[in-house]
């Protein structure tokens, strides 16, 4: 039979199910020395230090399917573990995806989400090594493991690191990926008061495809290790500058201050963020999914740093007696707190 003979989950049976997702996926790396297809892979990194994260993902809870399509969510599924990966400064190398599916899904749909987690795979030469497939009563499960190597001399960065007087860094832009989830919720929310509504989404590209489509910087990784930058403390922006500020103060049991008018903040999501009249610096500091990396490092990398394009000093480590402060545009000392990704909504 072709591929386009099935419909059904039920006709192609676990294993015919497993085999068609999984048998375009080519082997990229010596340490993968067995893949799919055995009880369990193997992996061979001599005497290097690994690192492992998880992820899981629910319909409905993580994800909407009206407006996400399935491709964009397998990509991003595979981006937000392999972010993991790259906030401890380590490279990723494999993956295992495990699926829970209702009979809702067609194998149309299954294809359309391999295709995002293939998609990853090729942009960020990683390995699928296998994963688990099965049922749900209801909705889509994705579950995505990540491992990755710490090569030669790096050792891992952890968010305990951060000294007084570090700088603190962070790459890209924040509150795009935010800003593109509320503009595709506006207009969720106008097609099904109208069906006949015809989305104008194309002003909002930018911010649309920061909450689609992350991308984890791993680019950012090299760079930092090619300038050879003493890293601190790390962490991936999933939750908000905010947030994530306080999960470095607190285990490197530090304060911080950091300045407005210092995060960077892209036009596109100021000009979405004046349409929906908001301000932006909100979805920078309480937004997430930004999937950029946050980071600490001595004073004395300040010429390294510049020298790396796209990463901004929003500014400082202070005293642990210290609260974590943000200095505004207009010169005011707020406190920061950690609002999560609810308070907004
Ligand atoms: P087991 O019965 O030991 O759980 P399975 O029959 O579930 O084994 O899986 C067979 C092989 O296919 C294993 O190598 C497993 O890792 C892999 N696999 C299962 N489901 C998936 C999936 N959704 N994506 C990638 N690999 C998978
Ligand atoms: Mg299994």
């Amino acid at each position: 039979m072709t591929k386009s003979d099935y419909k059904q989950l039920s006709d192609l049976g676990e294993f015919g199910l497993i085999d068609h997702l999984t048998y375009s996926f080519q082997i990229k790396h010596s340490s993968t020395i067995k893949a799919v297809g055995d009880d369990a892979a193997v992996l061979d990194f001599k005497s290097k230090q690994i690192v492992v994260t998880t992820d899981l993902l629910v319909e409905g809870i993580h994800f909407n399917l009206s407006y996400v399509p399935l491709k964009h969510l397998g990509y991003k599924a595979v981006a937000v573990n392999l972010s993991d990966v790259c906030a401890m400064n380590a490279e990723p190398l494999q993956i295992t995806v495990s699926i829970a599916v209702s009979n809702r899904f067609t194998l149309e749909a299954l294809d359309d989400l391999y295709s995002g987690i293939h998609a990853a795979c090729e942009r960020y030469q990683i390995d699928l090594i296998g994963g688990d497939t099965t049922s749900s009563k209801q909705g889509l499960l994705i579950s995505i493991t990540a491992i990755g190597v710490l090569n030669d001399d790096t050792k891992p960065v952890y968010r305990s690191g951060a000294q007084e007087n570090d700088l603190i860094c962070v790459s890209g832009d924040l509150g795009a990926a935010y800003m593109g989830l509320q503009i595709l919720e506006r207009e969720r929310r106008l097609f099904e008061q109208d069906a006949s509504f015809k989305p104008s989404l194309d002003p909002y590209s930018y911010i649309i495809e920061r909450q689609l489509k992350p991308e984890p910087r791993a680019d950012i990784v090299s760079l930092l290790k090619h300038e050879k930058i003493n890293i601190t403390s790390m962490i991936d922006i999933s939750d908000g500058l905010s947030s994530e500020l306080m999960h470095i103060c607190k285990a490197s049991d530090k304060g911080c201050k950091i300045f407005e008018d210092k995060v960077p903040i892209a036009q596109e999501t100021k000009d979405a963020a004046k349409d929906l009249n908001m301000n932006p610096i909100i979805a920078a500091l309480n937004g997430g999914e930004d999937y950029e990396l946050l980071f600490t490092t001595p004073l004395s990398s300040f010429e390294g740093i510049n020298k790396i394009p796209g990463i901004s000093i929003i500014g400082h480590i202070s005293a642990s007696d210290k609260n974590l402060l943000m200095i505004t545009a207009n010169g005011e000392s707020i406190e920061l707190k950690a609002q999560g990704w609810n308070a907004l909504e």
